[in-house]
């Protein structure tokens, strides 16, 4: 993607409690992007919640709750505080403008102000938007599988269990590890090898397509697979599941001694509500402990187990 495309089609959110300052924005920006609005700050957060703009111009004096306001409330929530924001304002003094960059914002523009310094100034900043998000998904993806990599499995697990707990729910992870990937890079090569793991996970990323689950490589042939909100009967399909697509998948294998295709082993642990006897740690320590159980038992199985 160029430059010059990172910085067009932006979904643009301007926030003014006066009509016909939204009126000249949104003639301003709409050749380039799609502009929302909202006319004060409460259906501002709404909006953004619902609709994930990309940047938000924002009118620093309104009734109800002003700019600065709507600034700190979406600089405290998570699913908010990367979007952007400049101030559009009638403020021109130098402390206002201070305050307005001290809560959050990127920028700030005066009015009245000129049309041509706006749209540069919404591109530059959609500009660095672009590749602050291509940036933190390229640190939360794994290069080789396109899965989530070891550090965002962590976080997101942190966030689920804390957000399982509060609501009462099951956890389930079930740790995965192919069998003898040793052999098999000796057998057909490091290349085939990469290749493998690709076509693996792929299969492995179908069988639970929930949008909360998480699929990530956690090192090497090793990956683990979130499940929040699963009880042990519901880990326990999906686990069949990937054993399945895993097989049909047909890799062969000729120097595995467990089968005549790529084959993989799973250890499935679940932790039942309230979730305040373990942690995280504990839950995978045990998951750990499945696989390993599994590849004694023979590997191209699941072992399960329920946390204390
Ligand atoms: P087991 O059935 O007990 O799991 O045996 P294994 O051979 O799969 O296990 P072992 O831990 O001995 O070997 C893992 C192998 O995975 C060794 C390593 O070279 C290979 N491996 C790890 N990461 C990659 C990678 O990114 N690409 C390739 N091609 N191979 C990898
Ligand atoms: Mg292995
Ligand atoms: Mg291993």
């Amino acid at each position: 993607m160029s430059w010059t495309d990172l910085a067009r089609n932006g979904r643009i959110l301007v926030v003014d409690d006066a009509m016909e300052n939204i009126q000249i924005l949104h003639h301003a920006l709409r050749d380039e992007h799609e502009v929302l609005f909202a006319l004060d700050g409460e259906k501002a957060l709404e909006l953004a919640l619902e609709q994930q703009p990309d940047l938000i111009l924002l009118d620093a004096v309104m009734p109800g709750m002003d700019g600065y306001a709507v600034c700190a409330a979406l600089r405290a929530s998570p699913r908010l505080q990367d979007i952007p924001v400049i101030f559009v304002t009638a403020l021109s003094q130098p402390e206002d403008e201070t305050r307005a960059l001290e809560a959050g914002a990127v920028d700030f523009i005066s009015k009245p102000f000129n049309v041509a310094v706006v749209r540069a100034r919404v591109r530059s900043q959609l500009t660095i938007k672009r590749q602050a998000d291509a940036m933190r998904e390229l640190s939360m993806t794994d290069g080789l599988t396109g899965v989530a990599n070891r550090r965002s499995f962590n976080d997101t697990l942190d966030a689920e269990w804390r957000r399982c707990a509060r609501a009462g729910l099951p956890l389930s992870v079930i740790m995965i590890d192919i069998d003898h990937f040793k052999l098999y890079n000796d057998h057909y090569g490091h290349q085939a090898g990469d290749l493998c793991l690709q076509q693996v996970s792929a299969a492995m990323a179908r069988c639970a397509s929930r949008p909360q689950d998480m699929l990530a490589r956690y090192g090497g042939e090793e990956f683990i697979l979130l499940l929040p909100q699963e009880a042990a009967d519901g880990a326990e399909v999906v686990a069949r599941r990937i054993l399945d697509e895993v097989g049909r998948l047909a890799v062969p294998h000729a120097a595995s001694t467990t089968a005549p295709h790529v084959t993989v082993s799973l250890g499935v642990c679940t932790v039942l509500p309230p979730l305040d006897g373990t942690d995280a740690n504990a839950l995978i320590r045990l998951a750990d402990k499945q696989l390993y159980l599994a590849k004694q038992g023979g590997r191209n199985r699941h072992c399960t187990t329920l946390a204390a």
